[in-house]
C-alpha cells in the first residue's frame, strides 16, 4: 500500500511498556497466561478482537527489531487509520450521522485497558469502554512468522477490522449483540459474536474499496488481506492449535466465511450488504 507522505490520523498515541507493571520483553510465560485469563473473564467478550484467543498457542513476545522499521510501521498504521476516517466519515454523513473515530493506542507487551489488562498475546482489540484500538506493532511479524500471512495490507486489514468494531460501537450494533447474547445458549452466543466479527470484517472490506479506488493499492494487495482472513479463521487457529475443529466454539467465523464477507465489503464499498446476522439466519 502506498503510504509514505500521506496523511496520517491524530488519534493514535504511544504506550509506555511499563504500564501495569507487568513483564516486558522476553517470553511473558505464566504472567502472561494469567493476564490473557484475567483479560478474558474481566472482558466477558465486551471487546471485539481479531481472532480467538482461548485457543492460541502460548508465545513469546517479539522486541522490534530495529527502531526504523518500527517508525515506518508506526507511519504505516497511522496512514491506515487516517483512510478509515475519511471513509466513515464521508460514509456517516451520507447516512446524516457524524462519525466520532475512535483512538488508537499503540503499547509494547501489555497495557492497561478500559476493558481490562491486556497483554500481548489476545492479538489487536478493541475496547468499547473507552473506544480505543489496541495494537502491539510486533502483531506485524507474528501475521507473517506465525500466521503466514505476509505483507503490510495484511496488517491493514486487521487495523480495518478493529476500525470495524468501533462503527459497529458507534451505530449501536455492539450493544445490542451483547444484550442478546445475555439471554442466549452459548452456542448462539457464540453465533451472534460470529455474525459480529463477519460483519467488522465487511466493514474492513469497505475502507479496501475505497482505499482501493483512491489508487493507494499496490498489486497484491487485497490478496495479502484475504490470505490474512484466511489465517485468523476459527478453523484454521483450531487446527494448528489442537489439531481438530469444534465449529460450535467458532467466535469469529471459518476462514471460509471471514474471506467471503471481507470481500462481499470490499466489492460493495459501502452498508448494502452488510447485514451477516441475517445472512447467517439469527434474525
Ligand atoms: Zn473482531
Amino acid at each position: 500500500m502506498k503510504f509514505q507522505g500521506r496523511r496520517q490520523s491524530r488519534n493514535i498515541s504511544r504506550r509506555g511498556s511499563s504500564g501495569g507493571g507487568f513483564p516486558v520483553g522476553g517470553g511473558l510465560g505464566i504472567g502472561g497466561l494469567i493476564i490473557v485469563v484475567l483479560f478474558t473473564l474481566l472482558t466477558g467478550g465486551n471487546l471485539g478482537d481479531i481472532m480467538g484467543s482461548t485457543t492460541q498457542p502460548n508465545r513469546q513476545i517479539e522486541q522490534s527489531e530495529n527502531n526504523e522499521q518500527s517508525d515506518k510501521l508506526y507511519e504505516f498504521t497511522s496512514v491506515v487509520l487516517a483512510d478509515t476516517e475519511d471513509v466513515w466519515g464521508s460514509l456517516f454523513q451520507n447516512m446524516g450521522r457524524e462519525y466520532t473515530p475512535p483512538q488508537t493506542t499503540i503499547y509494547s507487551g501489555a497495557v492497561q485497558s478500559g476493558c481490562g489488562f491486556a497483554s500481548s498475546q489476545v492479538g489487536p482489540f478493541y475496547c468499547s469502554a473507552d473506544k480505543t484500538v489496541y495494537l502491539d506493532l510486533t502483531f506485524y511479524n507474528d501475521l507473517q512468522n506465525k500466521y503466514g500471512a505476509a505483507g503490510d495490507f495484511a496488517f491493514a486489514y486487521v487495523i480495518a477490522h478493529e476500525v470495524g468494531h468501533h462503527v459497529q460501537q458507534e451505530l449501536g450494533i455492539l450493544s445490542q449483540v451483547q444484550q442478546i447474547q445475555q439471554r442466549v445458549s452459548q452456542t448462539q452466543a457464540n453465533q451472534w459474536n460470529v455474525a459480529m466479527e463477519l460483519q467488522a470484517d465487511y466493514l474492513a472490506g469497505v475502507v479496501a474499496h475505497h482505499q482501493d479506488a483512491a489508487g493507494y493499492l499496490d498489486p497484491g494487495d487485497i490478496e495479502e488481506a484475504m490470505q490474512a482472513t484466511i489465517a485468523v479463521g476459527d478453523d484454521t487457529i483450531q487446527k494448528r492449535a489442537q489439531g481438530h475443529v469444534v465449529p460450535d466454539s467458532f467466535t469469529h467465523g471459518s476462514a471460509a466465511q471471514r474471506k467471503e464477507w471481507y470481500m462481499k465489503g470490499y466489492n460493495a464499498g459501502d452498508l448494502r450488504e452488510w447485514d451477516s446476522y441475517t445472512a447467517l439466519g439469527l434474525q
